[in-house]
């Protein structure tokens, strides 16, 4: 799996979608850079959700708030007070742990015996094997699970009830060790605020402290009646918005999964309070339904309903996807009462009600919020994607099975050599298709690398040019992950193109 992990990240680099912020000079750690096909993945997902919760919802809008925001905004939202990881060093390494992640992580290892367990019986058994069955007999997996679900109640409870004294104990009576070193000296576990300060204002006396917003959400609470006001919508209507976030995490080399400057895309969903329960269980049924309108594979998703909320929060749950390194949170759906916007009445002073004509009476809507990182869902994309596949002639190939509506470039146009008129036949389909689709041209090269280029790539088709296409205008397609080809007219291309790409 660590292998994988790797794959994942030099893929990445190799092929032009993740570097390392200012990598000359050594890089920034958990800061990162979308290069020419990342920019566009990302751009592309950021398309499909706007659309499935914008474009497809005709109670919902986008809107798009400045990432810096009132300082008291912070103190309304919980975020001064409340807003801390329990941090842990380790003596020897001097490395900086949050001791949450090093007791999850943990757990995650014992998990992952569960699945081996689970593999080695699957062989024995065959068909005969019933998975759910073995999950809830096998003595060895249930002492396992018993293992994690003890573990992690601890964990929660001693964070809930601020025991921090408890959450060194348990890390020292598991025995974790630093995953760098080995070593398993440890401090005592401190509170870590995760939001980034700096400074508006030119002079020193009058400058005022503000934070890098940590989430995007406050931008929509504040904005709120504003939007409710000039949009006339009517309760339940959602806002949606996507932008940066800010935050100052504490990181063991996860890659894009957790970045101090990273971007999410959020909506919420104002309603009548007493509807919170019936709103919660539709969000989480849309928004699966939209992961899985990828065809990533049912198999990689799972609920992971919260028992520990948060203080706003009166039910929870994560989408969790099967990241290289396990099940891990990708999206949260939050009932978060009225928990936001009575905050920021009671610190701005102003009512943020609704009047509901209906009931002739005013109310402090209830809200249910979906949060997703773009860069989680980034990394949960081009992770699964990723394959290599063993051919029939005995070679293997690396191929970016991107699902064709994300991928960055839709086809790519070759010439089969460089010469008889072929490459200027493939430049003015370039110029035809580019008018609808992200294409390229690309002659350099035997054909089949070019293909293998852009299974690596991920170009969902190839579009070759050659000596028949000068009689009859046709070309070859080529597509990437059947590697099946076909002989088509060039004005049907388009069209071709389109069904595959569109949502
Ligand atoms: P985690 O427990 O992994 O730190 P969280 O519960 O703090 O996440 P939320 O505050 O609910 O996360 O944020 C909503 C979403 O934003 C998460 O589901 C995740 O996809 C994304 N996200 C949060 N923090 C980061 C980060 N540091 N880097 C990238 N994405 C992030």
């Amino acid at each position: 799996q660590d292998d994988k992990f790797k794959k994942v990240i030099s893929h990445a680099k190799e092929y032009g979608y993740v570097f390392q912020s200012s990598e000359i000079y050594d890089g920034l750690s958990a800061v990162y850079d979308y290069a020419q096909n990342g920019a566009e993945l990302k751009k592309n997902i950021r398309d499909y959700w706007w659309k499935a919760m914008v474009q497809m919802n005709e109670n919902i809008v986008g809107i798009d708030a400045a990432i810096f925001m009132h300082p008291t905004t912070w103190k309304a939202s919980g975020h001064v007070d409340a807003f801390n990881d329990p941090l842990i060093d380790n003596k020897d390494s001097k490395k900086r742990y949050r001791a949450d992640v090093l007791i999850e992580d943990y757990c995650a290892k014992i998990e992952a015996k569960i699945d081996k367990e689970v593999a080695k019986a699957a062989k024995r058994f065959g068909d005969a094997f019933n998975k759910e069955e073995f999950l809830s007999t096998n003595g060895r997996v249930l002492g396992y699970q018993e293992k994690i679900n003890s573990t992690l109640s601890r964990m929660a409870k001693s964070l809930e009830n601020e025991d921090l004294d408890d959450v060194k104990a348990l890390i020292e009576e598991l025995e974790i060790a630093d995953p760098l070193t080995g070593s398993k000296n440890w401090t005592d576990v401190k509170q870590f605020n995760l939001m980034f300060g700096t400074k508006l204002g030119a002079s020193a006396d009058s400058a005022m402290d503000l934070y890098l917003r940590p989430e995007t959400a406050q931008g929509i609470f504040v904005n709120f009646l504003n939007v409710q006001k000039t949009s006339r919508l009517k309760i339940p209507f959602g806002i949606a918005q996507t932008g940066k976030a800010f935050r100052n995490e504490i990181v063991a080399r996860q890659f894009i999964f957790r970045m101090r400057e990273f971007e999410q895309m959020e909506m919420q969903f104002f309603i009548k309070p007493g509807t919170q329960k019936e709103w919660y269980k539709h969000w989480k049924e849309a928004r699966l339904k939209w992961h899985l309108s990828l065809g990533m594979g049912e198999d990689n998703y799972r609920f992971h309903d919260h028992e520990k909320l948060a203080h706003y929060a009166d039910a929870a749950a994560d989408i969790e996807f099967k990241f290289p390194f396990g099940f891990k949170e990708l999206e949260g759906i939050h009932s978060r009462t009225d928990f936001d916007l009575k905050a920021h009445e009671e610190y701005s002073g102003k009512k943020l009600q609704y009047f509901d004509h209906e009931d002739n009476a005013s109310y402090t809507p209830y809200v249910l919020e979906t949060s997703i990182g773009l860069d989680r869902m980034f990394l949960a994309v081009f992770s699964n994607s990723l394959q290599e596949e063993e051919l029939e002639n005995g070679t293997t190939r690396t191929v970016l099975k991107l699902p064709s509506v994300l991928a960055p470039v839709k086809a790519a146009i070759l010439p089969l050599i460089k010469r008889d008129g072929l490459p200027e036949v493939a430049r003015e389909i370039v110029d035809e298709l580019k008018w609808d689709f992200n294409v390229i041209y690309d002659e350099k090269d035997a054909v089949g690398r070019r293909y293998r280029r852009q299974d690596a790539n991920g170009t969902p088709f190839c579009i070759t040019v050659d000596h028949d296409t000068l009689e009859d205008n046709t070309v070859t397609i080529r597509h990437r992950d059947s590697m099946e080809q076909q002989r088509v007219k060039i004005e049907d291309l388009r069209a071709i193109i389109k069904q595959e790409v569109d949502v």
